[in-house]
Parts: C-alpha cells; sequence; structure tokens
C-alpha cells in the first residue's frame, strides 16, 4: 500500500506496488554474483595495447630535477580549476602531470562517437565565466568540453609547466626539507612544496571477465580508446564510413554505450549491442543556446548562482526557481512534490522515504512506457525495460538511443541478467548462439570500487613512512574530503567526504579548488612551511559525517553495480565513503564559511 494514495502508470491504470519490489529483487537476484568487482580485468598483457594514447604522439623530453611550488597530479578538470583558482590568487608556479597528451582528463580520453555531457554545460562546465565561454548547446558534445579544457589551460598559463604523458610512480614526503619527492615514468625526480591529487574517479578502463576474451581474432578496443582509423568518423560525429560492411558487437549498455550506439546503428552493416543490464533512459531534450538569451543572463556571478541553484534542486535544498530544468532537478522536484501531498503532521522519515519510492515507481513507468512507444519490436522493447529504482544505477537521458533499435541491421542480444557467455575467436557466445562479428567494441565501464592507490597507480608515503593505504586501512580519513593527517602539504580532490555530489562532480571541484588556493596562498603570505590538520579536527569530521544517513551503496535490494559495489557488502570502511550529513549545499555554504573566516579551523601551520 503506498502513503501517498494511488500509484499510476502515464496511462492511468494503477502500478501494484509489492508486484512491482518483487519483480526488482527477481531481476536484482538474476545478477547478483559472488565475485562482485573481481569478475572485472584490467588492460594488462594482451589488453595492453588498449590503453596506448591514439589521440597524440609522444614527445620526448629531458627529465625534470627542480623544486616547484605547486604541483598537481591530474590534468582534468580537478587539476585545471584548481590550477586557475592558484593563478588567480597569485601563486604561478604551477606544474600540471598528466597521463594523457594535452589536458582534458575524461574528455581526453573518451572521443567515442556522440560522448556529451549528461549534466546541463552551464553547471558542468567549469570556469565559463572566467573563460568568456558560452556553451553552444545545453548538454554540450565531447569535442567542445576538450576544447574548453585546452582554453582554460591557455587562458590561465597552465600549459607552460605542464608535464603530459607523465604518470606519477612515487610520492614521498621529505620530512627534512617540508617537500613532496615526486618520481614518475618519464624519469623525473623533483621536489614540490605542496602537492594536490586529483586523478578522477572514472579513468582506469576494465574489461568484463568473460571467459575466452583472449580468443578473439577480430579488432576490438575500449570506447575510452576509441579506434576511428578502424571505424572511420570522427568525435564531431562524422559518419564511420569504415563500418558499411561490417558486422560490429558492443558489450555493454551504460552511459557511454547510450551514446554511442545511434551513432553505431546508423554506419554498420549489423550492430549486435549485448546487454545484461538495461539503463533506464529518460528524455535529453538537449538544445542550441540562444546567444540573446545567455547574454541576458550571464550577468557577474551567473555561473555561481547557477551551480548554487542546480545543487539546491537536484538535492533537496531550498530554491525559489529551478534554473536547469532538467532530467536531475525533475527527480527532485518530483519527490518534493510527492512528500507534500503526506499531511504535514505525517511527515516523518518513514513516510517520506516511501513518499520517495512512490516518485520512484511512476518515474520508472514513465521510463518504461517511453521504451514501448519508442521501439516498434515488442520483444526488444521489453528487454530494455529497466526494472531497478532509478537511483540504482546511473540514470541516462538520450532522444536517440531507443531509436537505434528501430534502424534495421541493429540488433539487441539481451542475456537475461547473466551477460555474455564466452567471446570464440569468430564472435560472442549468448545463450549458446555465436554472433559472429569483425568487431568487439568493449562499453565495459571503469574501476569504481577498487582502493584509491590502485586507481592512481602510486602509494603516497606520508610522514613517519607512513603509506597512505596504510592510513586508510580502516577506511577514508581527512578532514573535509580534502586534507588528510600524516599527508602534510598535500590535498585530495574529489567528493568523497565533502559534498559528495555525483550528479555534477565539477561543482565538487570548483569548491576544492578553492580551498587548495586559499589556503596554500595563506601559507605562503604567513612563511608557513607546513599545513597540517590536526588529529582532533579529522576525528571531529569523521565522527560528524557518521551521524549522516550513509548512502545508497548500502541499499541491498538495488540491482547489481558501481552505485552498489556491485552488490556485494562492501565491509566496514565504505561507512566512511559519504559525504556531509546535511547534504551538498550545506557542505558548499560550510566550506565558504571556514575559507572566508580565515581562521582555517583544524589545519596547523606551520
Ligand atoms: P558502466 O560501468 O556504466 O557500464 C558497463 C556496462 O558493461 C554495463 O552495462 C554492464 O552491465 C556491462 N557489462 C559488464 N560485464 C558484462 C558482461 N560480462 N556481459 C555483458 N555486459 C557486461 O560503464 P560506462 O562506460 O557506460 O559508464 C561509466 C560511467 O561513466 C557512467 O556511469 C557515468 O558516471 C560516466 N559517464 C558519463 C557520461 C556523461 O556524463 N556524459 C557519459 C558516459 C559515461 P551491468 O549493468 O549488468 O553491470
Amino acid at each position: 500500500m503506498s502513503v501517498t494514495g494511488p500509484l499510476t502508470r502515464p496511462d492511468g491504470t494503477v502500478i501494484d506496488k509489492t508486484a512491482l519490489r518483487r519483480k526488482y529483487l527477481e531481476e536484482r537476484d538474476k545478477r547478483l554474483r559472488p565475485d562482485g568487482n573481481d569478475q572485472y580485468q584490467r588492460l594488462t598483457g594482451r589488453f595492453a595495447h588498449y590503453l596506448e594514447d591514439p589521440y597524440t604522439p609522444r614527445t620526448e623530453r629531458e627529465p625534470k630535477t627542480d623544486d616547484c611550488t605547486v604541483v598537481f597530479i591530474g590534468g582534468g578538470f580537478g587539476g585545471l580549476v584548481t590550477g586557475a583558482r592558484l593563478k588567480e590568487a597569485g601563486v604561478d608556479d604551477v606544474r600540471i602531470i598528466e597521463k594523457g597528451g594535452d589536458f582534458g582528463g575524461t574528455w581526453y580520453w573518451n572521443r567515442y562517437p556522440g560522448a556529451q555531457c549528461d549534466t546541463a554545460s552551464m553547471v558542468y562546465m567549469p570556469l565559463l565565466e572566467e573563460t568568456g565561454h558560452m556553451p553552444t548547446e545545453k548538454y554540450a558534445h565531447a569535442p567542445e568540453i576538450l576544447e574548453h579544457c585546452q582554453r582554460i589551460g591557455k587562458h590561465f598559463g597552465l600549459y607552460e609547466d605542464a608535464l603530459f604523458h607523465t604518470e606519477v610512480t612515487g610520492l614521498q614526503w621529505d620530512a627534512q626539507r617540508s617537500r613532496w619527492v615526486i618520481s614518475t615514468n618519464r624519469g623525473d625526480h623533483f621536489t614540490a612544496r605542496f602537492v594536490a591529487m586529483g586523478i578522477g574517479p572514472l579513468h582506469v578502463p576494465k574489461l568484463p571477465g568473460i571467459p575466452g576474451i583472449d580468443a578473439f581474432a577480430g579488432h576490438s578496443f575500449h570506447t575510452s580508446r576509441w579506434d576511428y582509423d578502424y571505424t572511420g568518423g570522427d568525435p564531431s560525429g562524422a559518419p564511420m564510413d569504415r563500418l558499411a560492411d561490417k558486422r560490429v558487437a558492443i558489450i555493454g549498455t551504460g552511459a557511454t554505450a547510450v551514446q554511442c550506439v545511434p551513432h553505431l546503428a546508423r554506419s554498420c552493416r549489423e550492430l549486435f549491442v549485448f546487454q545484461r543490464t538495461p539503463s533506464s533512459v529518460d528524455v535529453r531534450g538537449n538544445h542550441p543556446i540562444d546567444p540573446e538569451w545567455f547574454a541576458g543572463i550571464a550577468t557577474p556571478g551567473w555561473q555561481r548562482r547557477w551551480l548554487e541553484n542546480f545543487t539546491a534542486n537536484q538535492t533537496g535544498g531550498v530554491a525559489a526557481e529551478d534554473l536547469v530544468m532538467d532530467g536531475w532537478t525533475e527527480i527532485a522536484r518530483r519527490v518534493r512534490a510527492k512528500v507534500m501531498t503526506l499531511p504535514a503532521e505525517e511527515r516523518t522519515p518513514m513516510t517520506m522515504l516511501a513518499a520517495f519510492e512512490d516518485s520512484d515507481h511512476e518515474k520508472m513507468e514513465e521510463i518504461r512506457a517511453r521504451v514501448d512507444a519508442i521501439v516498434e519490436d515488442r520483444a526488444t522493447a521489453e528487454h530494455l525495460k529497466a526494472w531497478y529504482r532509478q537511483l540504482c544505477k546511473r540514470p541516462c537521458f538520450h532522444d536517440e538511443y531507443l531509436q537505434a533499435y528501430n534502424v534495421p541491421g541493429t540488433h539487441l542480444v539481451d542475456t537475461d541478467g547473466k551477460g555474455v557467455e564466452r567471446i570464440t575467436e569468430h564472435g560472442v557466445v549468448v545463450a549458446g548462439t555465436e554472433y559472429q562479428v569483425d568487431c568487439i567494441i568493449y562499453a565495459s565501464g571503469f574501476e569504481v570500487g577498487t582502493a584509491y592507490t590502485r586507481r592512481a597507480g602510486y602509494d603516497p608515503i606520508g610522514r613517519d613512512g607512513v603509506t597512505l593505504s596504510e592510513h586508510w586501512a580502516d577506511g577514508m580519513r581527512s578532514l573535509h574530503g580534502i586534507h588528510v593527517r600524516g599527508f602534510p602539504n598535500a590535498f585530495f580532490v574529489q567528493p568523497t567526504q565533502g559534498a559528495n555530489l555525483l550528479s555534477n562532480v565539477p561543482h565538487n571541484l570548483t569548491e576544492s579548488a578553492r580551498t587548495i588556493a586559499t589556503t596554500i596562498k595563506h601559507a605562503l603570505d604567513s612563511g608557513a612551511d607546513e599545513i597540517e590538520v590536526g588529529q582532533e579536527a579529522e576525528d571531529r569530521w569523521i565522527a560528524l559525517l557518521l551521524t549522516g544517513p550513509g548512502r545508497m551503496r548500502r541499499s541491498p535490494d538495488c540491482t547489481p553495480g558501481y552505485y552498489n559495489n556491485e552488490g556485494q557488502d562492501p565491509g566496514r570502511r565504505a561507512l566512511l565513503n559519504v559525504g556531509y550529513p546535511a547534504g551538498p549545499s550545506a557542505y558548499f555554504q560550510y566550506l565558504d564559511g571556514w575559507r572566508t573566516s580565515g581562521t582555517f579551523e583544524g589545519l596547523e601551520f606551520r
């Protein structure tokens, strides 16, 4: 029984909540597997070449042996916004180290056809106001975002000392000199007074552990290193003319596949999409940005206003209007409206959660009805329906994905939650049938639930020789998700233990960048050699985080995916993978006050 009255589908029929819950659990159970994250494999050995940079030739250079003021590891949005804020603060000597051949991070690597931001450009693309760029579309495509990264790099002079095609192999605190010693795979061995790390949450591509994956004799690649030499076309969506006579398999139907499948469907002789779990695909509603409209809204401080407005709307904060008006804010708007149907005296945490579930059931029925309305083949439409709550997996928004299944030659091969059975020399096997193909494209995602240091590729050694993995053996510990006890003059740029805002990661990065620049500037101005978070401050922050409601990853009835550690108990350590209990908007406000007070409470400057 629903707390908010009868729940209805778009066609007016009543939703049987009990039956729906049962169906969700059945679908989850089909997919649960004991090996969790271990089902995936890294791109090593025979697959190591998948990781080569197809976009920029590597140039030789002399190893660096100098001393820098600030080193930032990672040339994606985190490095760019932090570098920019440091330069604005007058800290000129900033060196960004990046494994790709240019700035961009995820947007450097992910150039697959159709790649596009899933969050509105106005809030997703950082430093628009500072660089004077007007996004061309509500959801900008990847080439524009990559170009914007380069724009930021040029605008703030970040290219001058950047080291591209360079991976950090060692990072060690030298207490005698109050310096970080950095080694890289290019033979560099230099020091830095301050080091910041923004390695990104999704940058290590992974492959599914499908039996026989080594055996395939045709061509294959991972979506994050798209092989345009093989397919033809380019990242701006030009037709992939070399696929006209090819039978192509794509394995995976997550957010990446949702964006590139329509392009493949248009280009391939035959396309086979191998699906384990369908994504929920709601309306995109992209459109060009009108310069006249933009000129009207782009008054000083506009992007910060938009960021704060989006975050407030999307996470249940207070906002008088919804500036972005998209699928993300709609989720929150609908939940709020549902909660408001409860009489005030009946609004308890339990009834509000039940109202959230009611809203979700109606939304997901809408999304499933959309499949029926678009996909012509009934069996295909049934297979494309997602049977889980919308936030169990990354919600997708697209206006051409479902339509792609109406294109002749495009076949959905649903595996009923089991995944691909086997790969052979000639193709892909599901339920005993071999689909012979010329090429397999792995849209199988990136490592998420693995240890930070495993994904970073180095394990920072802090004070007294303690490594970060030792320090975090029982879970992450920090102040604000940025400062870590025992790792002086080091800063972490990532969402966990801060705002933990997942629908718009750049907002987290923008605020961390302000904090880092302000803190480093203060240390330099006050002549402090070292900044370190006090033990008590770190303990207090952790205690505060643990008063919060925890996170979705512990939701046991979600279908497996990286949001819930592939359905496996993430262990006690994961209890600390949370955000500020009062939510992202409150966190950003708190952090702003912390910064502007000038007292840097919790940090010791020595
Ligand atoms: P995902 O991890 O989301 O998807 C991997 C896919 O591979 C899933 O559909 C998974 O199925 C499938 N898979 C895994 N193993 C098998 C198997 N053995 N047989 C068949 N299928 C299998 O990776 P993506 O690259 O799609 O997306 C990763 C993240 O990157 C997104 O969640 C999003 O956060 C981000 N992203 C953002 C975009 C944006 O903002 N514009 C665009 C694209 C990605 P199952 O679901 O059953 O595990």
